[in-house]
This record gives C-alpha cells, structure tokens and sequence, in this order.
C-alpha cells in the first residue's frame, strides 16, 4: 500500500515551528512584514492571496494588500513595488502572478528589493540557488524538499525526474534535488519518451499542468510522486475517462461544477508507487508554509 504524504501535516509543523520566531521579532519591536500585490480581478489569484493572508494572520504576521487596477502600466507596478521597498516595516514583497499580458512581469520582478523577494523569482536569488548560496527560495520547490526530508525519503544518490520547466517549479525544484545529491533529468513538452523517462525515477516530481498526464505505467514501483499540478476540470466524459462512470467523484463534479486534479492519474498512482502526494492535500499547502518561512527568515535577516 503506498503511503500517502500529507502536505498538511508538514505545513502544521513547519507553521508551528516558525511560531515562536515570530513572537521573538514582535517582541523584539515588530513582527515580520509581508505585502502582496494582487493585479486586477483574477478568481484563481484572488484565491491563492485570499490563503497567503490569513495564513499571515494566523501566525501573527503583519500584512497588507495593494489591489491595483487590471489596466496599471509595468512602470506604475515597479514604482509601487519600490514605494515598498522602501518601507522598513515591509520584511517581504509578494507580487501575486500572472500579471496582465500588457505588464513586463520580468521587469517588475526585478524591481523587487532580493531581500525581500519572498517568492525567490529575483534573477539575484534564483543566481544564488545555482551556486548554492543561501536566500529566498521558490516556495514550491523549497516545500517539497521539506516534505522529503520530514518524511526521511532518500534523495542523495537516487534519480530524480522532473516533468515540467518552469522558472516557479520545475527549475528550481531540479536545482535543489540536484544540490541535495539526487541524479536529475529534467522533462518537457519535447521530451521524445516521456514515460521511459519517467519510469527510471526514484523520485517523479510532475510539475505540468495537465491533468493525470502522468499513469501508472510511468511510475516505477515503489518510486516516491510528487503531484505538484493544480487542474480544474469541468467536463464529465474527461472525468469519466479518468475517475470511471461509477465513482463518487463524478457526483462531485456534478455538485461543484469542477474537479480539482493533480498531474498525476489519481487513482493508478497508489497502485505503484512508495509514497505520493494526494491533489488535494499534498504540495499545495506547503508552498503557502514556505512563504511564511521565507517572510520570518527575512524579518530575521533584516534585524538591526
Ligand atoms: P508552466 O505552464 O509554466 O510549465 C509547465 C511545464 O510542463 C513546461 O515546462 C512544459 O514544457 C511542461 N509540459 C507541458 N505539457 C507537457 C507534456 N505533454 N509533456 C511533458 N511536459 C509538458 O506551469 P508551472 O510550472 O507554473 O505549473 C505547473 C503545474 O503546477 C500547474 O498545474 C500549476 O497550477 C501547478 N502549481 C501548483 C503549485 C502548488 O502550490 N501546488 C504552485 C505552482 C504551480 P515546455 O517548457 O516545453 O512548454
């Protein structure tokens, strides 16, 4: 039987050891500061900053919300984001992505002070994760690196295989299983065999963005999965080909109106794998923890 990893319960023990840190800053003068920028309307971001605040207000984190319009220009945003850099009370500067298509997302990321850079996307910071040097890391990657390490699953000397090249997930998550001492092959959309690729991995990280791409017959048995895609799907016969037409989830869909689902096919991964990260429940709540980790550690690094 596969041992499910419970993103959960990693999250609880990352946020509870991060309590008393916090405590020592507040009552050292102030607690740690965080500021998202969240542009326009988008439902999906609403949602992820809507978590980011109240795990801030949870633990006794300062935070505070800019909500500018959809239409702001990338010079308007990057003198926004420095108005925050400037402000000492600030330990951390969140800008919630996607931006507008008109906004040079690469641009306001580099208006971000680096030691503010909570999210890890500063070319300086994702500079120091190549060499190894300590700073903000990518939330994602650097949670999934606790839930290994809590869990005690191996990493050095075993092969690691990363679907998925993004400079928020795939990248970065392939940098730390890499320093870690893992032997890392890297997918994408060109990879000619997928699967065979796969298949050799004692850790599979599937970072795609597709819904249950990945079955079982890409996963060697007893290999750890970690599912990092967040997908919604709303239409039945793909939830028919994936959960079958008797399954409960399928009520869900009808109910809800959409099903969340990871990268991997929810049911064929316990069949083979050790251990993996269910959709919900599994990274998810970790990249949150992470940013609260990254905020308390930047306060810490900013104290006088
Ligand atoms: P991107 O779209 O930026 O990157 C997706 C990657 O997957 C690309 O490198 C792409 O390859 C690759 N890919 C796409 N299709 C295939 C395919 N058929 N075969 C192999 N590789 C493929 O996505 P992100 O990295 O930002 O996010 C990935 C997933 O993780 C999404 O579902 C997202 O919602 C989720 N996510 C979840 C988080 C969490 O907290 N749980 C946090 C961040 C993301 P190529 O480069 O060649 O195009």
């Amino acid at each position: 039987m596969a041992r499910i990893l419970d993103g959960k319960r990693v999250r609880d023990q990352i946020l509870d050891e991060l309590r008393p840190r916090i405590e020592t800053l507040r009552r050292g003068g102030r607690p740690p500061g965080l500021a998202v920028v969240l542009v326009g309307n988008d439902p999906a971001s609403e949602i992820y900053v809507r978590g980011k605040v109240k795990a801030c207000e949870e633990l006794g984190i300062y935070s505070e919300q800019h909500t500018p319009p959809a239409s702001i220009s990338t010079t308007e945003l990057a003198a926004l984001v420095d108005s925050l850099n400037r402000r000492p009370e600030i330990d951390g500067i969140l800008v919630q992505m996607p931006l507008p298509k008109h906004v040079d997302s690469r641009a306001v990321l580099l208006a971000v002070a680096p030691e503010k850079d909570v999210d890890g996307f500063h070319p300086l910071n994702v500079g120091h994760l190549v060499n190894g040097r300590p700073a903000p890391r990518a939330c994602t990657p650097s949670g999934i690196m606790e839930m290994l390490r809590r869990y005690e699953i191996p990493v050095s000397g075993q092969r690691a295989v990363v679907v998925g090249r993004s400079d928020i997930v795939g990248k970065p998550m392939a940098l730390l299983l890499l320093h870690a001492h893992a032997t890392v092959t890297i997918c994408h959309s060109r990879t000619s065999n997928l699967a065979g690729e796969c298949r050799q991995a004692d850790i599979l990280v599937a970072a795609i963005g597709k819904a249950a791409l990945v079955r079982g017959d890409f996963i060697k048995e007893g290999a750890t999965v970690i599912d990092v895609g967040m997908n919604r799907i709303t239409e039945r016969a793909e939830a028919e080909r994936i959960y079958g037409t008797s399954s409960e989830k399928l009520a869900e869909l009808d109910r809800k109106g959409n099903l969340l689902l990871g990268d991997v096919h929810p049911l064929e991964v316990s069949a083979r794998a050790g251990a993996y990260t269910p959709v919900p429940g599994g990274v998810g709540p970790l990249t949150i923890a992470m940013l609260m980790s990254n905020t308390v550690e930047a306060a810490e690094r900013r104290l006088p």
